[in-house]
């Protein structure tokens, strides 16, 4: 097997490396990563979250032999299960354009080939006000010419189309009519059984503790945890997988767990949280709605409930205090539900006559630049990220896996996403931008 790196160039022969200069060989190499040029036998995913579990699709459809997804916790109980589930291609920058159009290719896809999930394509309605529609018209002319089905509704012509919905002459809809959302609880249990029925091993309540490395190529993982399918009281158990290339989907954590292997992406996260009211006797008449008049979204439910979820009432950062944290750590905010029945009573006057059912509170991680990071790591050999989704993860997944899984196998991907490789911030003080306190409105704001 060759692998290519910025002035290097690999040769392994089984477990022997072999560094030889680039430029000696006369080898133009890409300045992103090792590249890896033979089909990997196995792939480790670090990270059972939707991206781990779309990575481990799509690595199976591509007929890798073994793939093993490790986690620290359960499948899916980071961000994923937590998720609004609202997606749009109605993004603010032509890579993410491509790669949302992409995801909703795969949700149609998977709502036929995964049985229990559906994905309910009602459309997903962006309100903002007027001086946000105007600045925004040669973005949705990009839009559109990049597979957007969009439709513009002003004022009451809202109203008409969805009764459920209030508004007044301010505001200016764009709705997507390829968007919609997925339920989690329906996703994440079918996209696991898929993979599992695929061959794919999960070991869940395994952290990974260290990569193991040859020189400057990852060649597997060791991880620590508990004897899968026994009491949480059995003994701890450090195993080591060797892998030709490990993926990493662990999002909010990225940092502690890249520190591993000397990479650090200037990031940040945030408190999001989002609430599910008891059930309507009949389903509400709304699509998705990305409100950013009222700072929040609101959707309805596959039950006849909407759900509903905001950021704003607590702009601070947050600071992973240590690898093991988990968001059961998290403690739900007294200030965000007062800030959506404030916002939203209005918007859905259903809500002056509900109570309230449920809540979950997690993390959305942004890159500094609010772009998803995805891809080769700079300066290792056979590692991928696909980390920092903003509060648009559930949105990327399909089409995060897929990228992964191409450049685990092809080495390209078929889609233009180069603004998303990790060598980006190759020139920037991540340590600086680190230990800088940011709020969420220091950064590029992005909903779904
Ligand atoms: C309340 C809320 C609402 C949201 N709403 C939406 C929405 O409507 N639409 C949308 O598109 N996005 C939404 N998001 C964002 C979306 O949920 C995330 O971007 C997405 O789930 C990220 O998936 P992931 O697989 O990358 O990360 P995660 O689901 O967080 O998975 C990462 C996994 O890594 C594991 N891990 C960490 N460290 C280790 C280790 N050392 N060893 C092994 N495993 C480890 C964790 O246990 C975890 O399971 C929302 C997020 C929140 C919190």
């Amino acid at each position: 097997m060759a692998i290519y790196g910025k002035e290097s160039i690999c040769l392994l022969f089984g477990d022997i490396v072999f560094y030889c200069s680039a430029h000696m060989l006369g080898i133009e190499t890409a300045n992103r990563g090792l590249i890896m040029i033979t089909k990997p036998k196995t792939v480790v995913i670090v990270g059972a979250g939707i991206v781990g579990l779309s990575a481990a699709f799509h690595l199976a459809e591509k007929g890798v032999e073994r793939i093993v997804i490790v986690d620290k916790g359960k499948v899916g109980d980071g961000s994923s299960i937590r998720a609004g589930g609202i997606v749009t291609m109605l993004q603010d920058n032509e890579s993410a354009i491509r790669a949302r159009s992409r995801s909703l290719d795969i949700f149609e896809r998977f709502s036929s080939i995964l049985p229990g999930y559906t994905f309910h394509q009602v459309g997903c309605l962006n309100l903002m006000r007027e001086q946000d529609f105007v600045n925004s018209t040669t973005l949705r002319e990009i839009q559109t010419s990049l597979g957007a089905r969009i439709e513009v509704l002003r004022g009451s012509e809202i109203q008409q189309k969805f009764p459920d919905i209030h508004t007044t002459d301010e505001d200016f809809g764009v709705l997507d009519l390829r968007g919609g959302y997925s339920e989690p609880h329906r996703y994440i249990p079918a996209l696991l059984a898929k993979v599992r029925e695929l061959g794919v091993e999960v070991r869940e309540n395994q952290a990974l503790v260290e990569f193991t490395m040859a020189g400057e190529v990852v060649t597997g993982v060791i991880t620590r945890g508990r004897r899968s399918n026994e009491p949480e009281t059995s003994t701890d158990v450090t195993k080591t997988i060797k892998a030709d290339a490990v993926i990493c989907t662990v999002n909010s954590w990225a940092n502690h767990v890249l520190s591993g292997v000397g990479f650090n992406i200037p990031m940040k996260n945030f408190i999001h949280e989002r609430f599910v009211t008891k059930r309507f006797p009949t389903q509400p008449i709304l699509p998705a709605i990305n409100d950013n008049v009222k700072d929040g979204y609101v959707r309805p439910t596959d039950d006849n409930r909407l759900l509903l979820g905001t950021s704003a009432h607590n702009p601070d950062e947050f600071v992973i205090p240590h690898p093991d944290f988990t968001f059961s750590d998290l403690q739900p905010d007294p200030r965000s539900l007062t800030h959506l029945k404030e916002h939203f009573t209005n918007r859905v006057p259903l809500l002056q006559r509900t109570e309230w059912d449920y809540h979950r509170v997690g993390l959305i991680s942004f890159a500094m630049d609010s772009n998803p990071v995805i891809g080769p790591v700079p300066g290792l050999g056979n590692f991928y990220i696909g980390v920092n989704f903003h509060s648009g993860g559930f949105g990327y997944n399909p089409v995060a896996g897929l990228l992964l899984s191409e450049y685990v196998v092809n080495g390209k991907t078929s889609v233009d996403v180069d603004s998303f490789l990790p060598d980006r911030f190759a020139c920037v003080d991540t340590e600086s931008y680190q230990s800088m306190p940011l709020k969420h409105h220091d950064i590029l704001q992005k909903r779904h």
